[in-house]
């Protein structure tokens, strides 16, 4: 069981960065008339925000990720944005893979072209002569929704983001805490199931083996495939469904949907609950495609964590859907770049 070594590819799940020690010391209020930029690198998508120094959104784009030349793209969206909203002091760019902090630079990332592990923060300065920061984008996301998401006013927050895969990031006293070295937050691979499948990270039964995006599809076809008589379901009429569909035929009614969508809510709150009972914390926020489900969703998540945690540090937490959407990186790699103002 032992005679080879077990090979982990953090870099395939998980985006680091070194513990975060950045300190705002800020000159004054920042002024809502001051811009930052938030750029978001993902997959094949390249989403830019341009936001106010008070939060405020003021300008969303999204286009293809040029993948033959990311950095120049990057940098080309950067000046375009800037003829819109001259008043720009530094660019946060969000990015899905692993990033040192201290370092400025992208150690890894399994989406995205090689190029970006490169000189990309001195190329994006001398190309635009702007201050840039880097962040790994599962926490430009929870910092966005805690600025000014669904974790506004709270001081400490889980984020967890439920897609393709199942992220999560810890904010303490408003600022992110990303452990020894950078992998706080992989609630993703908290074992849910101690006898259940592999998982990418050498593990079986995490969380994401069952109720990510793909696995909700996976464990709804081998249903469907045991189960003949789930023909009343309008999912087995359609062999490429996606989890998308499965919320969308929950939604119209369809029992068989609408219990895979509440069993993963119960997988999640199982998660959720674990985080409530280690952290204590005051709101957790869930984002990813998965939560497009709503409260079809969310009442199994939280009728499950309340199941399962301590009940008093359960009466302390609130367990809210993220509300940024699929720019929640965006915004706060600009929020980030905002509050890294130093003197
Ligand atoms: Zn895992």
């Amino acid at each position: 069981m032992f005679d080879s070594p077990r090979v982990v590819d953090y870099a395939s799940f998980r985006s680091i960065c070194f513990p975060f020690v950045r300190t705002p010391r800020m000159t004054g209020p920042t002024s809502s008339e001051q811009n930052f930029i938030g750029i978001h690198l993902c997959g094949d998508i390249l989403r830019a925000t341009v936001v106010r120094g008070d939060g405020a959104l003021v300008e969303s784009r999204q286009t293809s990720l040029d993948r033959e030349n990311p950095v120049q793209q990057t940098a080309h969206t950067v000046k375009e944005l800037l003829k819109l909203a001259p008043n720009v002091l530094s660019v946060g760019v969000a990015i899905a893979g692993l990033v040192d902090r201290l370092k400025d630079s992208v150690v890894e990332s399994r989406e995205l072209p090689a190029s970006i592990t490169g000189n990309l923060h001195t190329e994006l300065m001398r190309e635009t002569g702007l201050r840039f920061e880097l962040e790994n984008d599962a926490n430009a996301a929870a910092y966005g929704e805690f600025q000014v998401g669904a974790g506004q006013g709270s001081r400490d927050m889980f984020y967890m983001s439920i897609g393709e895969g199942i992220g999560g990031a810890i904010i303490l006293d408003g600022k992110l805490w990303t452990g020894a070295n950078g992998l706080a937050g992989e609630v993703g691979h908290i074992t849910i199931d101690s006898e259940g499948i592999d998982c990418i990270c050498g593990n079986t039964g995490c969380l994401e083996t069952v109720a990510s995006a793909p696995n909700i599809v996976r464990r709804a076809n081998d249903r469907l495939d045991r189960d003949s008589t789930s023909s009343l379901s309008r999912l087995a009429m359609n062999k490429e469904f996606t989890a998308s569909d499965v919320a969308h035929e929950a939604n119209n009614g369809d029992d068989f949907a609408l219990m895979m969508i509440e069993r993963t809510g119960k997988y999640i709150g199982t998660g959720v609950a674990t985080v409530i009972n280690l952290l204590n914390i005051e709101r957790v926020v869930l984002g990813g495609g998965v939560m497009d489900a709503g409260d079809l969703i969310l009442k199994p998540v939280i009728q499950e964590a309340k199941r399962r945690a301590f009940q008093p540090s359960f009466e302390a937490t609130r367990i809210l859907v993220a509300t940024l959407g699929p720019e929640a990186s965006a915004i706060g790699a600009a929020l980030l770049a905002r509050d890294a103002q130093i003197v």
